[in-house]
């Protein structure tokens, strides 16, 4: 799980981590009030959304007047902000961070992350700030600094000073850095984080070490025992059929292709899209409705699968070893009369209760064709999904006619 730059911001704040003032707000008004609060006379106006690079897109102005402030405001409120990271498509910027403007002496690169080939957190500067830290990668591998942490005794002083002397920092910007390390290693560690990336870390003209930008994100299977982290996710910035999906307890991934796979089990869902690829079509998501799932849980995979435009055939895969195969039907059913089912559905069911659940279907009424194992619910699904383009084609090129 991601969160905003604020957030991240709040949490390695009560960790130590030394920051701008500033403040979160939803509208220009809001904007330039915070401003007043904050004083001074230059402010940066950041647009709040899950992505780094807003400052070459326009999501970073840095402003002199509150008059300045009022229109930066109001130029990126309600729009798509376009970074290198968010694809073509953009991110809506509804949220604004207004921040006290920092004099920068120099800006440099910390990130923290969790380096599998070491098992261990890594930390990691650069005396080059502000700059993505892949092109620092490829350009200057030689200026980036490494410090492993030992996981019984955590990260220690010397190794943060240990940064500080490889980056040049001055006697007097020592102390500051190595709080700042430190509470991002804190922070990194007691709240679950698999992230930490604080760029730039500036050393001001007065002296002070803050983190003028901060991306955290977060072990999802941790947040269970994070409440305070938990409670920051923002759903707008999520795939809406991901966090629709997280909301019924489904694990769904949308992919490109046109057969919608309704399966128990992320290992049965693999060796279905397999199959489907085998007998040579396309899945059209990866989808896991867990063990034991509800008739609405069912009728909630449908809802979400069909909301997919290309899909163009569905095929049901359960085995019901804690699941129930007249539950999944009853959830088949169920969809099919809410949602209105438009295109071929094939089920395969195996295990618990499987008479009852292909009497169910069977006396549904309704249109599915059932498969007894998987490489024949494959064949059937690529099947029905050529059938029904063939249908389809004379209307195609009846409407194309027109
Ligand atoms: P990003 O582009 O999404 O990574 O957003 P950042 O928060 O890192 O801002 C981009 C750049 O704007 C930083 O690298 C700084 O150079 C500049 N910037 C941000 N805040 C300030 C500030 O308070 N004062 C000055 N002078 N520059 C700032
Ligand atoms: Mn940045």
């Amino acid at each position: 799980m991601d969160v905003h730059e604020y957030q991240a911001k709040e949490l390695l704040a009560s960790f130590g981590v030394a920051i701008p003032r500033g403040g979160v707000v939803y509208t220009p008004d809001q904007a330039v009030y915070r401003a007043g609060e904050i004083g001074g006379d230059r402010w940066v106006v950041k647009a709040q959304i899950h992505s780094g690079a807003r400052g070459k897109a326009g999501g970073v102005k840095l402003c002199t007047s509150e008059h300045e402030v009022r229109a930066a405001a109001a130029a990126m409120l309600g729009q798509r902000l376009v970074t290198t990271q968010t694809g073509p498509q953009g991110k809506l910027v509804q949220r604004l961070y207004v921040e006290a403007g920092v004099r920068i002496q120099r800006e440099l690169y910390l990130g923290l992350v969790l380096d599998r080939r070491w098992e261990r957190i890594c930390v990691v500067a650069a005396p080059e700030g502000g700059v993505e830290i892949e092109d620092i990668a490829r350009e200057r591998p030689a200026s980036i600094l490494r410090e492993v942490v030992e996981p019984a005794v955590g990260m220690q002083a010397f190794q943060a000073r240990e940064l500080a002397f490889g980056l040049k920092l001055g006697p007097s910007q020592i102390a500051p850095f190595v709080r700042a390390v430190l509470g991002a290693y804190r922070a990194f560690r007691d709240l679950d984080a698999t992230m930490v990336e604080i760029n730039p870390l500036v050393v001001t003209q007065d002296g002070q070490v803050l983190a003028l930008d901060a991306k955290m994100s977060f072990d999802d299977n941790a947040l269970f025992r994070r409440p305070t982290v938990r409670e920051l996710r923002d759903y707008a910035e999520e795939d809406p059929r991901e966090a629709e999906a997280a909301k019924h307890g489904l694990n769904y991934i949308a992919l490109d292709g046109d057969i919608g796979c309704i399966v128990n089990g992320a290992g049965l869902a693999m060796a279905t899209m397999d199959m489907i690829k085998h007998a040579g079509g396309e899945p059209a998501n990866f989808l896991d409705i867990g063990g034991g799932a509800t008739p609405e849980r069912v009728a909630a995979a449908f809802r979400l699968v069909l909301s997919d435009a290309q899909v163009r055939a569905i095929l049901v895969n359960i085995f019901a070893g804690i699941n129930r195969c007249d539950w999944v039907a009853q959830g088949i059913v169920q969809a099919a009369r809410e949602v209105g089912v438009s295109v071929p559905v094939v089920a395969r069911l195996a295990g618990t209760n499987v008479a009852e659940g292909r009497r169910i279907l069977r006396e549904s009424g309704l249109r599915i064709i059932t498969a007894d194992g998987l490489a024949d619910a494959a064949h059937a699904a690529v099947e029905a999904l050529s059938r029904s383009q063939r249908s389809a084609e004379p209307a195609r090129a009846y409407e194309a006619a027109r």
